[in-house]
């Protein structure tokens, strides 16, 4: 299976499965990230230079348990996803330097800030931007025990490449979830067309190399 680490969807499979939390879920992640926002508030309005008064070090317990409260959450998401491809698939294909990149793509750069920035970086800073390392990891860990693997592969032009007819084009997407190519007009969802060019490239490296682990260091 091909997976697409994205913005929109946590993570997209070449089937065409969005793996993202459940809306419930997805909600009650935001109100703890909130309420962390609002305790580190009153936690840096109440400090001091020097010895810390009896009431900032309460508030500074509080900040942590915030804290735990939304890494505990995200780990769960992120357990019943890996667990959920893990115990089904046998080889998973994957980007490497995915994480690296979309992480700057959302900040973009001092010159030219990233398109819809706003909106990246705050799914990118919620559940989303420390998850996908974990998430491998665990995904890594669950396919190995059972005998399977996780491959990355170079993740060039995989979401402006079209899946049917290999056409590599910026304009093949029109916005963040579209895959429109200019030369054969296919259609997609941008991050199935993805997932499908991830598995494929997943799978010339295994035909490349047989027996091998296929690993792509990134
Ligand atoms: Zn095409």
């Amino acid at each position: 299976m091909g997976l697409d680490l994205g913005v929109s969807s946590f993570a997209t499979t070449s089937d065409g499965f969005r793996i993202h939390p459940a809306p419930e879920i997805l909600s009650a992640m935001k109100r703890a990230e909130d309420r962390l926002r609002w305790e580190q508030r009153k936690l840096s309005r109440k400090y001091r230079k020097g010895p810390k008064s009896r009431n900032y070090r309460k508030k500074k317990i509080r900040v942590a348990r915030a804290h735990e409260r939304v890494a505990n959450m995200r780990l769960d998401f992120l357990h019943k996803a890996s667990t959920s491809i893990g115990e089904t698939q046998a080889v998973v294909v994957v980007e490497g330097l995915k994480i690296r990149n979309m992480t700057k793509s959302a900040r973009g750069t001092k010159e030219s800030p990233g398109r819809k920035v706003r909106q990246k970086s705050g799914l990118n800073r919620s559940i989303l931007s420390r998850g996908w390392g974990t998430f491998l990891a665990l995904l890594g860990y669950k396919l190995e025990r059972r005998g399977g693997r996780l491959v990355r592969v170079d993740p060039k032009n995989t979401s402006r490449t079209c899946f049917f007819c290999g056409h590599i084009a910026a304009e093949n997407r029109p916005d963040q979830t579209a895959f429109r190519c200019v030369s054969c007009g296919h259609e997609d969802h941008a991050d199935a067309n993805a997932a499908k060019n991830i598995l494929r490239a997943g799978q010339a490296r295994s035909a490349c190399s047989p027996g091998e682990p296929g690993e792509f260091v990134a």
